[in-house]
């Protein structure tokens, strides 16, 4: 087979747009035509569907999944003197917002073959300054949340789950998100329910942290110019849970699409020396946001440009674990000190993955990781 002259993006939305152009046009058009483009029914119904399909009782929408996580840590009242454990191996939001509340990051290292939080660790760092625990689910990957809310809850500490790049994916018969104390969901372009803009949304199960999550995404207001806590701005457009509302009736659709596209990448590439698949929990259903695989030998970048030389477009998530960042120089974390994740970083490539990957553009980059390592 001789690689095709068009070149395979690692990410591409422009297809699914093109699927649901009209539907989606006239949603927007009809939002315009409303004159409610901050708050009204379409959020309301936005924020209903949602959390209707997580099974919960509550969901807040908001300006992104950054903002959903810092929301979740304030309306715990974590904050300075405050301990709270992730991963270092994640977008550095899961961590930003730990910092930006006051309260100290605490990493801890992650298991190589899922990428996600090593919970082996996870009874080691809980202080009695820890408050909560942020699991990812990262690639789409759900954490194991049985081990995790039994330690959690024993310890007493919170859950904030991290669903950015898993919406949709379940453990057991539950969706991610509706497990912990708080699920935090980004609707960023390239998740697995990405908007055309940023956004965001909340879900939990406790009315009274709904409540509070509610009153200080809306500038601490409780009443109308009655404010109670410090606020800030972080609303969802009309325009943005409009186009989310559309979308989310595909979810299923799109997530069972990625499976199908990890499963054929899984065999083929098991085969081929010098790289390792991701592995996935029997317990947990991912929805593949990335499919990652580890080349091993240091040969990552040079993989890396030798792919797309053949056409072959990946991506690195991510170059550098968070604990050795130079924000986080303060922490004094050493080289060394959480090596899984030091290791992977400079192991880890991410194919090309979104639903609309044909198995022609599938094959060419099985042919080129063949062609390039064998
Ligand atoms: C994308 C992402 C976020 C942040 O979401 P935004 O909507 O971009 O603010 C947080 N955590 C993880 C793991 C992410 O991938």
């Amino acid at each position: 087979m001789v690689p095709s002259l068009n070149s395979i993006p690692a990410f591409d939305n422009k297809l699914q747009y093109a699927s649901m152009e009209a539907e989606i046009s006239a949603a927007v058009l009809d939002v315009l035509a409303s004159g409610r483009y901050i708050g009204g029914p379409v959020i309301e119904g936005f924020e209903q569907q949602f959390a209707a399909y997580h099974r919960v009782s509550n969901c807040i929408a908001c300006n992104s999944g950054t903002d959903a996580l810092y929301l979740a840590l304030r309306a715990l009242e974590i904050g300075a003197g405050d301990e709270v454990i992730t991963t270092p191996f994640t977008f550095i939001a899961t961590s930003e917002v730990i910092s930006a509340v006051g309260a100290k990051p605490v990493f801890i290292d992650i298991n190589p073959g899922t990428y996600n939080l090593d919970l082996r660790q996870l009874a080691a760092a809980i202080t009695p300054k820890t408050r909560a625990v942020i699991p990812v689910h990262l690639f789409g990957q759900p954490v194991d949340m049985d081990s995790l809310m039994e330690l959690a809850t024993a310890k007493n500490i919170f859950v904030i789950e991290d669903c950015a790049q898993s919406t949709g994916a379940t453990w057991g018969r539950k969706k991610v998100g509706s497990i912990g104390h708080v699920g935090c969901f980004s609707f960023y372009p390239t998740k697995n329910l990405g908007g055309c803009g940023d956004g965001g949304a909340i879900t939990t199960n406790d009315p009274e942290l709904a409540a509070m999550m509610r009153v200080i995404k809306n500038h601490g207001q409780s009443n109308q110019y009655y404010y109670e806590a410090v606020g800030v701005n972080s609303r969802l457009d009309a325009i943005q849970a409009a186009i989310l509302q559309i979308k989310l009736k595909y979810l299923d659709m799109w997530n069972q699409q990625r499976r199908a596209i990890a499963s054929r990448y899984h065999s083929p590439l098991s085969q081929i020396p010098g790289i390792i698949i991701p592995q996935e929990l029997s317990k947990g259903k991912g929805v593949w946001n990335q499919y990652t695989i580890r080349v091993l030998d240091g040969k990552r970048d040079w993989l890396r440009q030798k792919l797309q030389e053949l056409g072959v477009n990946t991506m690195v998530y991510y170059p550098m674990p968070l604990h050795l960042q130079p924000v986080y120089a303060n922490l004094n974390y050493e080289p060394g000190q959480l090596p899984v994740s030091e290791q992977i970083s400079h192991e880890v490539l991410s194919l090309p993955m979104f639903p609309e990957l044909s198995e022609e553009q599938q094959e060419q980059v099985i042919y080129a990781l063949k062609d390039s390592l064998s």
